[in-house]
């Protein structure tokens, strides 16, 4: 195997006889047999191949091998989006009656997911604060499955220590779930700590330029097939289309996300020294309360840095109209820097307990620092912030 960017860049579909450089997109949503014994052993799975979109399609399987080439995974799938693989790979896997153990700070649609929607199939979920995980031993009961955790997380940028994490899941029998879309496999592999499965939304830094909806899972080999056996009869495969952006994308994945973390840093670093600003949260700056765990298991620090303005909501309305270059946007990962009011937006539909449980405060900003000169970057929230 090459290193992680030779592969993003060379993993690709057998080249036709047209002899393409960059893969073609297979737009087709079936493929046809060469005769009748071919239909039936096809259709009997004697032989790996391509039959229907659902199930397969060539963009898609190169988008997948690529992912489980980065997060050292055995196999994964597709899918149309972050959400369809967070709610595909759960409903898989778990059965009326099953108990998930979460991290309290899960993206906000995950959360939705677990409060208003599982309970309707009797599946409970308990939840730990993602700075203790010594709580987590106290909810384990015995028909608990999983434990689902993210790391950083959105939009606090909490680290969450993985090795922890994973040796408990292993010495308790519980399946491992991580959603690693903040650090993308470049910035970390949580299989190498213990993950069983990892979840990605391919919409944020791996498409990076704000373009498709895509998510993927990849993991264990056993438990991708009963994943993918609900996946491809229930229908959220990823579209030809947006497969082969996304896989063009993780051409880039490596230098792109290089400069966000740096532009990220720069901009954390100059937060922490401005009077107007309450306080900072970024995975590689020292003050963070896991400043240690993140270099352990991180390379850098991601796209994504919080901070609260000071005066609360009325100061933060004032910025969030100040800013001028910067999008306002409830989305991340993107070329262009975007800031996000998370409790007016992405975490709106939790109750202002649930908010202040999971550490948003009404104030809070988020920031996904994009790909434009840093020095502009800080201009335009030096002057939003008067
Ligand atoms: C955006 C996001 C998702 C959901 O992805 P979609 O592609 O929007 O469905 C899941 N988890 C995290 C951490 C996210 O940021």
């Amino acid at each position: 195997m090459k290193k992680f960017e030779t592969e993003a860049i060379r993993t690709q579909i057998e080249r036709s006889q047209n002899l393409e450089h960059s893969s073609p997109i297979y737009m087709t949503s079936s493929f046809v047999f060469e005769d009748a014994e071919d239909m039936r052993a096809s259709f009997a799975e004697e032989k790996e191949r391509n039959i229907y979109s659902r199930y397969s399609n060539p963009n898609s399987s190169e988008l997948i091998e690529k992912v489980c080439q980065m997060e050292g995974a055995e196999s994964g799938f597709a899918y149309a989006s972050g959400m369809a693989a967070v709610f595909s790979t759960l409903a898989a896997l778990l059965n009326a009656g099953d108990h998930i153990i979460s991290s309290k700070s899960i993206f906000g649609s995950t959360h939705s997911l677990f409060t208003q929607f599982f309970p309707k199939w009797n599946i409970e979920t308990s939840y730990f604060d993602a700075s203790d995980l010594s709580q987590i031993e106290g909810l384990i009961k015995p028909n608990t499955k999983i434990l689902y955790a993210e790391t950083p997380t959105n939009p606090g940028v909490d680290v969450l220590d993985l090795a922890v994490l994973g040796q408990i899941a292993k010495a308790r029998g519980l399946i491992f779930i991580v959603d690693n879309c903040f650090a993308t496999p470049y910035l970390q592999q949580p299989i190498k700590f213990g993950a069983d499965l990892v979840i990605h939304s391919g919409t944020k830094l791996m498409d990076g330029q704000g373009r498709v909806l895509a998510g993927i899972t990849v993991g264990n080999g056993d438990l991708m097939d009963k994943v993918y056996r609900f996946s491809r009869i229930t229908g959220p495969a990823l579209s030809p289309f947006n497969a082969w952006v996304l896989s063009r994308s993780l051409e880039t994945l490596a230098v792109r996300v290089d400069r966000h973390c740096e532009n990220a840093l720069k901009l954390a670093v100059y937060l922490e020294g401005h009077k107007k600003i309450e306080w900072v949260k970024y995975p590689f700056l020292k003050s963070h309360p896991n400043h240690e765990i993140a270099k352990k298991q991180m390379k850098a620090g991601g796209c994504v840095v919080a901070f609260e303005v000071k005066g609360g909501l009325e100061a933060g309305r004032e910025f969030f109209n100040g800013v001028q270059l910067l999008s306002l946007s409830a989305n991340l990962g993107d070329s262009r820097s975007i800031v996000t009011h998370p409790a007016s937006t992405t975490h709106s539909k939790l109750t202002t307990e649930e908010r202040n449980a999971v550490g948003i405060s009404d104030g809070m900003v988020r920031v996904s620092v994009g790909l434009e000169h840093i020095d502009d970057i800080i201009s335009d929230i030096e002057q939003a912030l008067g």
